[in-house]
């Protein structure tokens, strides 16, 4: 089985804006693709997870998402790497045309990307890690039991003053478990523990 790196897009490798939606608006957040290179190097599937409900809004195309994944995925090249694969939900509730799209599984904190990725690609969830700027990037992973990193970018700042000191909505935020910040991702890299904890 493969270990993965789940990796938010927006706001986490690259830099937050409005409904991106073109490769000339993509800034690499400092420092990323150096830190990608080294963990595809060690052996990481580097995988993309990211909602993008600008497509169900009428703001871009899935093929527009698809574009600005090959020009990330050409920049990386030039570190040396490359991205495993990207998934992505187009969808919105608002603005769904059918009850499908409305009660996706796919958009973020749904797992249902996550399952369809380590289906693709062996992965194993529990020696696996997943990034994101928001909560709602790392429910479905810590769920799953993935160690799971608030990043100190995009949203973060806001974002980790959500999380509760303990008995939050979701138990797994307790310190207890995986629930664990990088503030200076990527410049540090999570080290790998060498006990897993248990997700109850
Ligand atoms: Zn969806």
């Amino acid at each position: 089985m493969n270990k993965a790196v789940f990796l938010d897009r927006d706001g986490t490798i690259i830099e937050e804006a409005n409904y991106l939606s073109s490769p000339s608006q993509v800034r690499w957040i400092p420092g990323v693709p150096q830190a990608l290179a080294k963990l595809a190097q060690d052996g990481w599937l580097l995988i993309i997870v990211t909602n993008q409900s600008g497509v169900a809004r009428g703001y871009f195309s899935l093929n527009e998402v698809q574009k600005v994944y090959q020009y990330l995925q050409r920049e990386l090249a030039s570190y040396g790497a490359q991205f495993t694969a990207q998934y992505c939900c187009p969808h919105h509730p608002q603005y769904s045309r059918t009850e499908a799209e409305r009660y996706c599984l796919c958009r973020k904190p749904q797992p249902g990307l996550f399952l369809q990725a380590q289906k693709d690609w062996n992965i194993d969830f529990k020696s696996s890690m997943a990034f994101g700027d928001k909560l709602t990037d790392l429910m479905a992973p810590l769920s799953l039991g993935c160690r799971s990193f608030l990043v100190q970018t995009g949203y973060g700042p806001q974002e980790w003053k959500k999380i509760p000191q303990k008995n939050g909505p979701v138990p797994n935020w307790t310190s207890q478990f995986g629930f664990r910040a990088v503030p200076l991702f990527p410049g540090d890299l999570p080290p790998v523990p060498q006990v897993i904890p248990t997700i109850p």
